[in-house]
């Protein structure tokens, strides 16, 4: 099935007990055993079926499966958050002394997790100097268990050459995982383009509306992990947390996920709701109609701020002198995100006094939500960050993040339009209002 498709079937069949042919909302904590036998059969992961929502429920399954199918991957774990996902996807593939390698552009907590937590608990995050295949290789060591990227960072905007950096891994025995949620898996499929874990924020452009927070981990179901048992002995050696399981031979393909569910979230606990899972299986339904208005909304946004006097800078994938205009085409066939960051003339003051006028755009830090959103990285999303390592996220003073919505592109423009307006004058609108 194509995208399109798969975003509104996948994953679900028809209830068999109810017909029900919405996704019904198995609002449990726990499934009823037939027998002793039958529970222990559960335990020993020789049945298939339900135990305790904390490892697994029907609700977020059909999740699993959808997102699954719509990246083109084997299999999924949906967990409560992005982050939780990120935690999960690394931890399940780095331990104590070991090390992953990464691009410098990140979203502000994913840095914050890599600079400062994980560390912490012994894995060391290598940042590359850049986002190039070279200066990634230049890190990886023996200790080295994955390389990580943002397929489009947020908010650098900068494209990530998902092919050039899976082959780099590849190389090395070493494993990509690609966080997917700015350009989602309508634009672009990493696995198809060698990537190993693809990671979510299902809260964003998934979801789509703003309301309900989730992550996703896909594994392709290619890494081969049997061909390097020393690298990842987690996999390959009988594990003392699961009764000597040894996941590759008990899973086979599968075994990257069946680890980080029985592991990291049976004994961690970042589970994500029923409630939220068909929420975001609503959301999803409508995902490919949407990123088309948001890309197309967005270039007419872009050309707009362009040609203004008033804006100092702006920094869209979609225009041809564009640094990763190349990649665009390789990857996106020309159609760039519609996630994008530009400069006021007038620097960080005007830059405020705009953000302040904005009237239908949302101030706030999300992005992906059918709602034209506007974000002020340096004092929100980045703010943790010395001004250096804002500098190498991409982030300037005076930068702002739009996520451009499905409004109509008139009224998204004409907010704009209004509130560069008000920047140029010297006095705040809120004060200039009194
Ligand atoms: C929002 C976001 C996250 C974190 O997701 P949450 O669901 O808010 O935890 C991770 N990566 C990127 C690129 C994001 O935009």
């Amino acid at each position: 099935m194509r995208r399109e498709t798969i975003a509104i079937h996948g994953g679900y069949q028809t209830d068999p007990t109810t017909k029900s042919v919405a996704v019904p909302i198995y609002q449990t904590v726990a499934y009823e055993f037939d027998s002793a036998d039958h529970g222990a059969a559960l335990f020993n992961l020789e049945a298939a079926g339900y135990r305790y929502s904390r490892i697994s429920n029907p609700t977020t399954e059909v999740l699993e499966r959808r997102v699954a199918a719509l990246e083109g991957g084997l299999e999924a774990l949906c967990v409560a958050t992005g982050q939780a996902a990120l935690n999960y996807a690394v931890l399940n593939l780095a331990e104590m002394g070991s090390n992953i390698v990464s691009v410098p552009q990140l979203y502000g907590t994913t840095y914050t997790l890599f600079a400062h937590i994980l560390p912490g608990q012994g894995i060391s995050v290598r940042f590359a100097e850049s986002d190039q295949p070279d200066a990634i290789e230049k890190l990886i060591d023996d200790k080295t268990r994955a390389v990580f990227c943002e397929s489009v960072g947020n908010p650098a905007g900068n494209i990530c050459d998902i092919e050039a950096l899976a082959a780099v891994g590849a190389r090395h025995g070493v494993p990509l995982v690609v966080d997917n949620t700015v350009a989602t898996p309508v634009m672009l499929r990493p696995i198809e383009y060698g990537a190993d874990i693809v990671v979510h924020s299902l809260t964003k452009f998934l979801g789509g509306h703003g309301t309900t927070l989730g992550g996703a981990i896909v594994d392709s179901g290619r890494f081969p992990w049997k061909a390097h048992p020393h690298r990842f002995p987690m996999f390959n050696a009988p594990d003392a947390s699961y009764h000597g399981l040894i996941y590759t031979e008990h899973f086979g393909a599968a075994a990257y996920i069946a680890r980080c569910r029985s592991v990291y979230q049976r004994t961690t606990g970042a589970v994500i709701s029923p409630l939220s899972a068909f929420l975001l299986l609503q959301g999803i339904e409508t995902v490919a109609l949407r990123v088309e208005r948001h890309v197309e909304n967005a270039r007419r946004v872009a050309e707009f701020l362009h040609k203004d006097p008033r804006v100092a800078w702006v920094n869209y994938a979609g225009f041809t002198d564009n640094p990763y205009h190349a990649l665009v085409q390789k990857y996106f066939g020309g159609r760039a995100c519609s996630l994008m960051t530009f400069g006021v003339r007038g620097g960080f003051e005007a830059g405020k006094r705009f953000y302040d006028a904005l009237k239908l755009f949302k101030r706030l830090v999300n992005l992906g939500d059918a709602k034209s959103l506007a974000c002020h990285p340096a004092s929100t999303t980045h703010r943790q960050m010395s001004a250096a390592e804002q500098e190498k996220a991409g982030v300037k003073p005076e930068t702002i993040r739009l996520s451009i919505g499905i409004e109509h592109i008139d009224d998204i423009i004409a907010d704009l339009d209004q509130a560069l307006a008000a920047a140029q004058t010297q006095r705040s609108p809120l004060l200039a209002a009194e």
